[in-house]
């Protein structure tokens, strides 16, 4: 789109986002030179605020999402103030300067000292998603800000209510250092091509590859957390009650709009018949209905739309040879976007089903026969977040799943084990390329830059009156002789050294 076709709303949106970046860079500087205690200090009083303010938040987010209250509580509200917790308590620690000692092959430059500090890259574009208002927002801000950047904010358009409560939590912060932008796809779009350092995107895999050109005429770097899906394993000696429960579980939790959702079930073939008729039991036994209602485990889907597509891929799937076990339609007997807890059978690689990243209560399940055919699965499949494998032997589920190129292996359990602050979550392919959660967030929102501090200059080589010394000569005797090992402790000996 050239200057010349864009409409007056999006030229108007242009010059508000490059204003607001503008606003955020001037206060950067100033926020980027307060100690991390000091910064840490504005974030105490959000952490404060989130607490105190459970109700109202979680009662914003059922309003904006149909998220139930106890989901938006528990996996929402609740991971987000340990998430906090745990970045100011020890985000410090992994922004320490490191101090390395100089390598061999630096001797001719003479003795020096090195310093790497970490930097806040300086302006970060946060691109957020819906799913989780709360979490995912605030996991990418406060990495940020407590790292020493100032943020530009655009929320998706689709949680305006738990945006406005959350940006309205730091409004002590210094002007500029936290500035949002609201609106829909043009407004990220400004964003994303706008002067920022960096950008942040979480969202799906074909709005992750929009923004990544969007931002590449300026060459910005942009991290994302996309489309998900993971793959469920029963292997041959998996309780297969718990797997079947836990799969069930997490194919309708949040109404399966997960990133990280049990998507795709590998079952082996001694299990596969044992877990089908577990499954589909527990499947049914599903009580659908109106989130808010407390005997409710699964609400309606984000919309119309969402529950259009669902349907379509299931459709599409048992045109061309999948079988249904269970669900396979919208749930109509409900007002509203409901779909039925759903899992089909018989699917193949070439589907779109198995393809893509649906948000839905809807799993495909196939029967495996030995290890190889899930590792080639799972890592030829384009999307690579998590995988959860159910056995009774952790020994054998740790080795399969240090094959598996994802970002998380769940073992005997799945979806909730990650939303933990002390660990990293990030997917690989093209479910992402970041680092989140916790410290791991702090450390991925700067950058090292280095300091060498030579002591005393390098005239002597150039004037050619350099001293040839004692260590200098072992260090060569050793070198010719193939002694590295011999090469570098001369180098590195004290004694040597106050001898020069
Ligand atoms: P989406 O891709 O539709 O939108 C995400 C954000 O991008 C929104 O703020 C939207 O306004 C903005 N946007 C849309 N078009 C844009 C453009 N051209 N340029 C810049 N910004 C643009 O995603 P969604 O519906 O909000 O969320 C659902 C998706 O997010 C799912 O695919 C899910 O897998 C993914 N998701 C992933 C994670 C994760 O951790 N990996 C977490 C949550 C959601």
């Amino acid at each position: 789109m050239t200057e010349d076709n864009l409409t007056p709303e999006q030229k108007e949106l242009i010059i508000k986002v490059n204003r607001a970046v503008i606003k955020a860079r001037e206060a950067q500087r100033e926020w980027s030179e307060k100690s991390f205690k000091q910064r840490a200090s504005y974030l105490k009083t959000v952490h404060y605020r989130i607490s105190e303010r459970t109700q109202s938040i979680s009662q914003a987010i059922f309003d904006d999402v149909k998220k139930p209250i106890r989901a938006a509580i528990g996996g929402d509200i609740l991971p987000t103030l340990d998430n906090l917790k745990e970045m100011m308590k020890n985000g410090a620690k992994v922004l320490k300067d490191e101090k390395p000692s100089a390598s061999l092959s630096q001797f001719y430059i003479g003795s020096r000292k090195l310093k790497i500090i970490r930097q806040p890259y300086g302006v970060i574009g946060v691109i957020g998603s819906w799913n989780y208002p709360i979490y995912m927002n605030f996991d990418t801000i406060c990495a940020a800000l407590l790292s020493g950047n100032t943020v530009v904010w655009k929320p998706s358009e689709l949680t305006p209510r738990t945006n406005e409560i959350i940006y309205r939590m730091f409004d002590e912060l210094p002007n500029g250092v936290l500035v949002m932008i609201n609106g829909g796809p043009d407004a990220g779009k400004a964003v994303s091509q706008s002067d920022v350092d960096r950008i942040v995107f979480t969202g799906s895999t074909a709005t992750g590859r929009k923004v990544a050109a969007q931002a590449g005429a300026r060459l910005t770097p942009v991290a994302t957390e996309m489309g998900g899906k993971d793959t469920l394993i029963v292997t041959e000696n998996a309780d297969v009650k718990i797997a079947a429960q836990a799969a069930a579980f997490g194919i309708t939790n949040y109404a399966g709009q997960n990133s990280i959702k049990p998507q795709r079930l590998l079952v082996h073939e001694k299990s596969y018949n044992r877990f089908k008729v577990l499954l589909k039991e527990y499947m049914e036994a599903v009580k659908i209905g109106p989130a808010d209602l407390p005997s409710v485990q699964m609400g309606p889907l984000i919309n119309d739309r969402a529950v259009a597509l669902a349907d379509h891929l299931v459709k599409e799937a048992v045109a061309q040879g999948a079988t249904i076990l269970t669900g396979g339609a919208p749930a109509t007997e409900f007002q509203g976007p409901f779909y039925r807890p759903t899992i089909l059978e018989n699917t193949t690689n070439q589907m779109r089903i198995e393809k893509g990243d649906l948000w839905a209560p809807v799993a495909t399940m196939r029967v495996y026969k030995n290890e190889s055919e899930v590792v080639k699965l799972v890592n030829g499949h384009p999307l690579g977040f998590t995988s959860s494998i159910f056995s009774k032997s952790i020994q054998k589920a740790e080795k399969l799943g240090q094959r598996l190129d994802v970002g998380t292996i769940m073992i005997n359990s799945t979806v909730l084990s990650v939303a933990d602050a002390k660990i990293p979550f990030g997917g690989r392919r093209l479910s992402g390329n970041m680092e989140r959660h916790g410290v791991w967030g702090i450390r991925d929102m700067t950058r090292p830059k280095t300091i060498s501090i030579s002591e005393g200059w390098l005239d002597p080589i150039y004037r050619g009156t350099y001293k040839f010394t004692k260590r200098w000569q072992i260090v060569v005797i050793a070198l010719k002789a193939g002694q590295y090992n011999k090469a570098f402790k001369a180098y590195m000996s004290r004694r040597l050294a106050r001898e020069e």
